[in-house]
């Protein structure tokens, strides 16, 4: 009789990133660490996909800026335009600022996903 208790790796049983859960493909090896919309994520991609929200959020915010600017125009309201153009930009460098650090993540992924054999 011979009990073989060598496949047991009790220790292993950490949850993986879920963001392939979706989608199919490759999962991605590395454990979850977080949880985003009922995901579980690794940093990176809870990373990503917070970035990606961001992103949405801040474009959300400048079409809703636009609609103002127009209607202060009509208004003549210099002073009102001068501060949703103030918000304006600084709306657009958060989303510039957002895109870089994506760019940022995905060029590392790569790379790290190169040295894998
Ligand atoms: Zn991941």
């Amino acid at each position: 009789m011979r009990e073989n208790k060598a496949q047991r790796h009790t220790s292993e049983k950490r949850s993986r990133c879920e963001i392939n859960h979706l989608f199919g493909g490759a999962p991605c090896p590395k454990a979850g660490k977080e949880k985003v919309d009922s995901l579980l994520l690794c940093e990176k991609h809870a990373l990503e996909v917070k970035l990606e929200g961001q992103i949405e959020c801040w474009n959300e915010m400048l079409f809703h800026i636009d609609l103002w600017s127009k209607e202060a125009t009509r208004r003549e309201r210099p002073d009102v335009v001068e501060l949703l153009q103030d918000q304006r930009e600084q709306a657009t460098s958060a989303i510039e600022r957002a895109y870089e650090e994506l760019n940022m993540l995905r060029r590392t992924d790569t790379s790290w996903r190169a040295w894998g054999t």
